[in-house]
């Protein structure tokens, strides 16, 4: 039996592997740069994370949902794309049942903290904190990791959960395509006078794109795609002036803004390694695929993935088994490939600003409201009827 595994970044990827191998038998190692306190109370970041369905069961399966505070848990009922100004909006909800949500939102932090408390009770899991990775190494006879301070750990399989810009995977020699977009993602809550009724909106100016995302009654997260200057700018306004900028930025749709915070600016650099598998080696998370926030999908495939590499590891005599490894680089691929490039083509076409492609916005619009194309849409937000 060869059942010693290595574990690089204990960020909601890595953290998710580890539960969900607890009890197969392996010995688990989870190696984190980052200092136990920042892990064990992460403060709010800004990110809202969209759970699809699929995600609520597996975080259920990992004993990791009832640890959400209950009114931390905002229901997605529906959500609305808009063209700029234009009244006409593509409204997907439910293809199921009315009134079903479509997913729900939680706080990444709230994310991060539950999934380390799940972490944390486990025997077979040692968590090395304050501790970065300097070299790696995997072949078919082992794995070897050296950290900061010179200690040496060997084992059987080497997991690369080390975020999109994964140091793990370049010592691996394994590469990545890398799309620097260019701009920032701004993300902010605010309390606004007019209800949201649980619906997400979402629309695309010519110049940036806004979404606000449902939270308690009256507040909402606002997220704008703007250039990286701009969304520093904003990032760095004193909240009680922020307010009223944000309720510009959203044509004062829900009315007068009070900005709550914390409002953060994350440059976008979207990734897919190469290969989600090598010698002993497994890439999971952001270091496996990088999405664009746009399409709300980062965290969701990063468990997908946490699950489908652990259901295959759980009976393996040998967890550097090449055909298990194999098998979830290819279903991980075939799982993810067609959202990333999905979003690859939306942000190229609400990011060029020439005539032909804001007449195609608006087509492309209405080509999702036909009946068929929405309820597929409500389908793969839901990820209901897609493999998991
Ligand atoms: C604004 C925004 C909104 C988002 N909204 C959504 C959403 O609605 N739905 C969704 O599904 N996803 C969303 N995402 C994506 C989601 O946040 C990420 O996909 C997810 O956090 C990635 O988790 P990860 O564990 O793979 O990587 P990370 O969170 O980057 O964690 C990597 C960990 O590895 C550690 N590490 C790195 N290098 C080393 C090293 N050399 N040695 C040791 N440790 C190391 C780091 O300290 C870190 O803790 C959003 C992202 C952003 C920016």
């Amino acid at each position: 039996m060869r059942r010693r595994i290595i574990i690089v970044g204990a960020g909601p990827a890595g953290l998710s592997l580890a539960r969900a191998l607890a009890g197969s038998d392996a010995e688990i190692t989870l190696v984190e740069k980052q200092p136990h306190e920042a892990l064990a109370d992460p403060q709010p970041d800004g990110r809202e994370i969209a759970l699809t369905h699929a995600s609520v069961r597996h975080l259920r399966t990992l004993g990791v949902w009832p640890l959400f505070p209950p009114d931390e848990i905002h229901p997605l009922r529906e959500a609305r794309v808009l063209d700029g100004g234009s009244p006409f909006a593509l409204a997907i909800s439910s293809p199921k049942r009315r009134g079903a949500p479509l997913g729900v939102l939680v706080s990444n932090h709230l994310i991060r903290r539950a999934l380390l408390t799940a972490v944390e009770t486990l025997d077979d899991v040692t968590l090395l904190c304050g501790r970065e990775v300097r070299a790696a190494r995997a072949d078919r006879d082992g794995v070897s990791v050296q950290l900061d301070g010179g200690t040496t750990l060997n084992g059987d399989l080497l997991v690369a959960a080390d975020s999109r810009f994964s140091a793990v995977r370049a010592m691996l020699g394994i590469g990545a395509e890398t799309i620097p977009v260019g701009r920032s993602m701004f993300v902010c809550r605010a309390r606004h006078q007019r209800p949201h009724n649980g619906v997400a909106t979402e629309w695309f100016d010519y110049d940036r794109t806004t979404a606000m995302l449902p939270l308690a009654p009256g507040m909402s997260s606002v997220v704008l795609t703007l250039d990286n200057e701009q969304a520093r700018n904003l990032a760095a306004m004193p909240l009680e002036h922020l307010g009223p900028q944000l309720a510009a930025l959203t044509r004062h749709r829900w009315g007068a803004m009070e900005a709550v915070g914390p409002a953060v600016a994350y440059p976008l650099t979207i990734t897919f390694s190469h290969r989600f598998s090598g010698p002993r080696t497994a890439l999971i998370g952001d270091a496996a695929v990088g999405m664009h926030p746009v399409t709300a999908h980062g965290f969701n495939f990063g468990l997908a993935g946490a699950m489908r590499l652990a259901r295959g590891l759980r009976h393996a005599g040998d967890v550097g088994d090449a055909r298990v490894l194999r098998r979830y680089a290819v279903t991980h691929r075939a799982a993810t490939r067609p959202l990333y490039l999905a979003t690859l083509g939306i942000v190229r076409l609400y990011t060029d600003e020439r005539r032909p492609a804001r007449t195609l916005r608006k087509a492309v619009l209405r080509i999702g409201a036909l009946p068929p194309i929405r309820r597929a849409l409500g389908a793969m937000l839901m990820e209901r009827g897609l493999p998991s």
